[in-house]
């Protein structure tokens, strides 16, 4: 049978069931590149750049086995069915994804009408040791992030994609930086080296969990120290929080156009959608004038990676303290991400606008007590003393500096503290501030660079 294999967050060999399934057949490997999922704004260039390396990796270790990969820019459905009357495809196989479940259900009553199979293959082990290519496919380019319409994306310490940079990092994890997880994912300079920095390949598929959770599984089974013990231990809970924890979860919808924003005290503190769009800006341009909060925005700015605290507590600020609609914010925290996975990315947004606001003055106490991150990314608050860090406008030497070399703060935390919890849902101002968001500006260079050298 000609059967087409369709890669979508699951760009290996390894560990892919519909890979082994196929053996036998005529096999026609495709990623399908969707002009419309890269339009979202949670979608960005640094995302892509990561992707198009996996896909040129994938292409070649797909032809290695005999079946280069085929690539091809549309809607999923075109594509698709094009392809199959083109080749008489009578299979189509996939592995399930949660973010794909409510595509896959169109696809499953479109591939039944036409009286194809789609089939969705549980993740699991399996990869052949030789595909048998269908004759006459043209591959087709890696197309450009332009071709994308995406925006230049300069992300100066950006992960590389592809499996081998994926396996290199869960060596270098289960040899030595794992060690120190436990603790260290929390600690800012360390957490750097001590996560392990896998997320942007779990999100691709580069990397199966289960290939990882064994992994871990033959680390513990040597015996190792206590310490390694406990760290493998949060890191196995970590992983399990990621493939369970999230399943469904989708960007909450928009408001109707239109539709009149009621009055409650988030309205009024922070409604207008110009004070929204100029906030929006900053948190782009990593300048809302909270230094923990702007030294996060910007080491995301250049590495596109961040630890859950970080992330947990710039959903936070722009949630509740600068009043941005679940939608706007969590694609602005989204694009920054070279990981972006939606179903975690979306749960976790929720889970933070339903949570109790956070203090970013407080948790700067907490995680930088002395200052080396924030300084690390803000050289220009050199000159303020270690005690006013983090709120610089209680420095009697901020009148040379504020509004001039940095921004004054864009609210003041504390009163967004004081407002209390917000509503579970407020309403959207997504399409305002989207359309009107000001051109990203990039943050300026680090002062110290990020140790990438995983
Ligand atoms: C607002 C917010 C948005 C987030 N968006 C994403 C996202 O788009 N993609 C993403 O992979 N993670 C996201 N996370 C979860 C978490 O921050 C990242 O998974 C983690 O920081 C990635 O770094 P790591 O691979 O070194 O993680 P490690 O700590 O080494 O964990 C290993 C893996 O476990 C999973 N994991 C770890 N923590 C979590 C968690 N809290 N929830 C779900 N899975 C987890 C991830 O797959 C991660 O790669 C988000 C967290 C928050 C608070």
């Amino acid at each position: 049978m000609n059967v087409l294999i369709w890669f979508r967050n699951d760009l290996r060999v390894a560990d892919h069931p519909a890979l082994a399934r196929a053996a036998d057949d005529r096999v026609l490997p495709l990623a399908i590149v969707d002009p419309a999922e890269w339009a979202d704004p949670a979608r960005s260039g640094r995302q892509w750049a990561f992707r198009a390396e996996c896909l040129a990796d994938l292409r070649a270790d797909l032809a290695a086995l005999g079946a280069p990969l085929a690539v091809r820019v549309g809607d999923p459905q075109t594509v698709l069915s094009k392809l199959c009357k083109l080749h008489r495809i009578g299979r189509i196989l996939c592995l399930e994804d949660p973010a794909l479940a409510a595509l896959d259900l169109a696809l499953q009553a479109w591939a039944a009408g036409t009286g194809l199979e789609f089939i969705r293959l549980k993740p699991g082990p399996g990869a052949p040791a030789a595909l048998t290519p269908l004759p006459a496919v043209e591959p087709g380019p890696i197309p450009p992030a332009r071709a994308l319409r995406l925006a230049e994306d300069r992300c100066p310490h950006r992960q590389p994609g592809g499996r081998p940079q994926g396996q290199l990092l869960l060596q270098s994890f289960l040899d030595r930086r794992g060690r120190l997880y436990r603790d260290g994912r929390n600690r800012l300079l360390q957490a750097e080296r001590a996560s392990s920095r896998l997320s942007p390949h779990l999100a691709a598929g580069t990397l199966s969990r289960e290939e990882v959770l064994a992994a871990v599984a033959a680390r513990l089974a040597e015996r190792p120290d206590a310490d390694w013990v406990r760290s493998l231990g949060a890191f196995r809970a970590a992983l399990a929080s990621g493939a369970t924890g999230a399943r469904g979860a989708v960007c909450p919808p928009a408001a109707p156009e239109g539709a009149a924003p009621p009055e409650d005290i988030w309205t009024r503190m922070n409604g207008r959608p110009d004070t929204l769009r100029m906030r929006l800006a900053a948190l782009h341009a990593g300048e809302t004038g909270l230094p923990f909060v702007d030294a996060a925005l910007r080491a995301m700015a250049a590495s596109g990676w961040l630890p859950a605290r970080l992330r947990g507590m710039l959903a936070s600020v722009a949630l509740h303290h600068l009043g941005l609609s679940e939608q706007a914010a969590g694609a602005a925290l989204a694009a920054g991400l070279t990981d972006h996975s939606a179903p975690i990315h979306w749960a976790q947004m929720r889970r933070v606008a339903l949570g109790r606001p956070v203090d970013p003055e407080r948790l700067a106490g907490a995680l930088d007590p002395e200052g080396a991150f924030t300084r690390r990314w803000l050289p220009e608050l050199a000159e303020v003393p270690d005690r006013v860090l983090q709120a610089p406008w209680r420095w009697e030497g901020a009148r040379g500096l504020l509004g001039r070399r940095y921004p004054e703060p864009l609210v003041d935390p504390s009163a967004a503290r004081a407002a209390g919890r917000p509503p579970a849902r407020r309403p959207s101002a997504f399409t305002e501030v989207m359309e009107g968001a000001a051109p990203r500006r990039r943050a300026s260079a680090p002062a110290q660079q990020l140790c990438l050298d995983l």
